[in-house]
């Protein structure tokens, strides 16, 4: 709503902080939209404390949650709440406390249920594994730990078209790490622009690869695009630069979008969309169904593919009773003229559901799970002793 609106409402609670605030309680602003409350609880244990600690943050709550009346107009407001009991004979440093009670912050805000959090040993642990693992993941972006999973895309008639690349990271100590650990981290950290790049330029590499191969070159692969890599300015060049450096055809390439990329900026990944189209790419919306799309973005939006959420796969079964969302997404994507995937086709059963549905194109553990590329190239592939 603004700046100013932005302002008044920051001036607004924080007034609203400083009438609780007394001699048992100080308040003050940290940072951005950032509070710090410390309030000093007369307890003798554990439980009486964490007992008095949620009563006090409940009557705080009541009063900031409650409508804020900004340039005539009533607001709501959501607020995250971390929490750290602690003893003053036992602090180590100021620092730790606050870094203890951002953790639990950072909590809050990611489970996102506004329920006040409480800082734990395991937060702290998580957050030093994540930081071990951050600089880990640094290394093995340079050092080839890193490999590409291709997982069959098929038709119809069950007939191999494509395959989507799933990253994997062979860690040296802990194994194969799942990109749902690393991902998130990478995210967080703007490591998913050197591992975007890697995946793209790997990516390409395969597909220039196969061209040469007859039974591989009409082959589809699809590449999974963060937000944060998609947003940067020059993406569009990269994957331009990309395409000539691997001789990959670019109408062969298609690139995952998801829902949040939308909502985050919609002009400006349309026109990116736009330009990339114009090389040949094509794009599928992943996930699709668990963001929360604006159907009048989801018209204008160069699209070729909506991948159904694997949640609304699972549930099919041949009674046809769990189907409605399966069933609305395939009547909107053919609606709006594009191609439906269905992701995570465990069972015969979701494939004949789906078939009956609408929907002739699948990917999931029934068909194949990801491999290494070149197991797939090998079962795929004309130079195959096994290929079917
Ligand atoms: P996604 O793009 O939705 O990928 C599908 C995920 O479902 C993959 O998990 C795949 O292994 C899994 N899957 C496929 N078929 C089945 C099935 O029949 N049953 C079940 N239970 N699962 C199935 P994976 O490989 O662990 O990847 C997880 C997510 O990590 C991906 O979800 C994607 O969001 C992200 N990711 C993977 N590779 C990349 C990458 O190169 N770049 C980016 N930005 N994200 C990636
Ligand atoms: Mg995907
Ligand atoms: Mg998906």
């Amino acid at each position: 709503m603004g700046q100013d609106i932005g302002d008044e409402l920051l001036r607004q609670l924080g007034s609203r902080l400083q009438q609780q605030a007394g001699k048992q309680m100080y308040a003050a602003r940290l940072d951005g939209n950032e509070f710090a409350l410390c309030h000093t609880l007369n307890a003798t244990d554990q439980t009486a404390a964490e007992q008095q600690a949620h009563q006090h943050i409940e009557s705080v709550l009541a009063s900031l949650v409650a409508d804020y009346q900004l340039h005539g107009h009533t607001y709501p407001c959501k607020i995250n709440v971390g929490m750290l009991i602690f003893c003053p004979r036992e602090i180590e440093s100021v620092g730790q406390l606050f870094k203890r009670a951002g953790l639990a912050l950072l909590e809050a805000k990611r489970q996102r249920d506004g329920e006040p959090k409480r800082f734990c040993a395991v937060l702290e642990q998580k957050l030093e594994e994540d930081i071990t693992l951050e600089r880990e993941l640094r290394l093995a972006i340079d050092s080839g730990a890193l490999s590409l999973h291709l997982q069959p895309q098929v038709g119809a008639q069950h007939e191999v078209i494509g395959a989507e690349a799933l990253v994997r990271w062979h860690h040296p100590q802990q194994g194969m790490i799942s990109p749902g650990r690393f991902i998130p981290i990478a995210e967080q950290t703007g490591l998913i622009l050197p591992l975007g790049a890697w995946v793209l330029k790997e990516g390409c590499r395969l597909l220039g690869e196969w061209q040469h191969d007859t039974r591989l070159r009409d082959l589809k692969l699809s590449l999974n695009v963060s937000v944060r890599q998609f947003q940067q300015p020059d993406f569009v060049e990269q994957v331009t630069t990309t395409l000539h450096a691997t001789a990959a055809p670019p109408e062969r390439l298609t690139l995952e979008l998801t829902e949040s990329l939308l909502m985050s900026d919609p002009e400006g990944t349309i026109d990116k969309m736009l330009r990339l189209r114009q090389l040949g790419i094509r794009f599928a919306l992943d996930d699709f169904g668990t963001g929360y799309s604006s159907l009048a973005y989801l018209k204008s939006l160069p699209l070729d593919t909506l991948k159904i959420d694997i949640a609304f796969v699972k549930d099919l079964t041949l009674d046809m009773q769990a189907t409605p969302i399966a069933a609305t997404i395939i009547a909107l994507a053919e609606s709006l003229g594009l191609d439906v995937i269905a992701e995570g086709t465990e069972t015969a059963d979701q494939c004949t559901v789906l078939a009956r549905l609408g929907c002739h194109v699948y990917q999931g553990y029934y068909f194949g799970k990801p491999a290494p590329a070149a197991e797939f190239a090998r079962r795929n592939g004309a130079s195959s002793p096994t290929a079917s």
